[in-house]
């Protein structure tokens, strides 16, 4: 079927897609991260909490302890290394009275899709009939509303913001 407009939105996979359907080179790459999902754990902790020595999240959540963190560059074809996961649990170790039971514990890796400003690219190309919207590293579930607005008032020919263009990258930019 064919299609009038698109909205190219795949995360870390965007920038083959953007090359592909608009012409656009934008370095984007991904910072792989690793979770390790604890099962028994969702009651341990009221709260989420940052261990700033060791650099690693646990959030509570309905199914289990999530701790999280990690920067891995090895792009989009690597399998996970899921030592990477694992090593969350080690972190966590000696952080309280009881250490935490890992039993059923589940790893996983995902791409966070990454700028070098920090910063998504929200813009559009071939005169609006392609819609720009990735890139939001390490805060695209923060970022998911407001992205969406922006991108509902590109729809509606407004002009990208200045700071998410995709061409901010090019030589000569401002
Ligand atoms: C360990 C970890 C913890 C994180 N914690 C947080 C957090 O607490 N808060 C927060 O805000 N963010 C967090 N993030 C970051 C957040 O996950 C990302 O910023 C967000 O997922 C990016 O959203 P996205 O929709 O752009 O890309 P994705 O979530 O990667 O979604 C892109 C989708 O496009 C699909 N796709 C790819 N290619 C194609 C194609 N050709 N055709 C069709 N579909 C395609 C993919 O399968 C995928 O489903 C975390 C990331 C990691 C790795």
């Amino acid at each position: 079927m064919a299609s009038r407009r698109v909205l190219i939105a795949t995360g870390a996979h965007s920038a083959g897609l953007a090359k592909r359907l608009a012409g656009l080179h934008v370095p984007l790459d991904t910072e792989r991260g690793y979770h390790l999902m604890l099962p028994h754990e969702a009651g341990r902790l009221p709260f989420a909490v940052t261990s700033f020595e060791r650099r690693f999240i646990m959030t509570p959540l309905a199914g289990g302890l999530r701790l999280a963190g990690t920067v891995e560059f090895a792009g989009l074809e690597r399998p996970p290394n899921h030592e990477r996961a694992w090593q969350l649990l080690r972190l966590s170790q000696g952080l309280f009275e009881k250490d935490l039971n890992a039993q059923g514990a589940t790893p996983w890796m995902g791409f966070r899709p990454s700028l070098p400003d920090s910063l998504p690219v929200i813009d559009q190309a071939c005169a609006g009939r392609v819609l720009l919207a990735f890139g939001h590293q390490h805060l695209g579930l923060t970022q998911a509303a407001v992205t969406a607005e922006l991108v509902g008032a590109l729809a509606a020919g407004k002009p990208a913001p200045a700071a998410f263009r995709a061409d901010r990258f090019q030589p000569g930019a401002a």
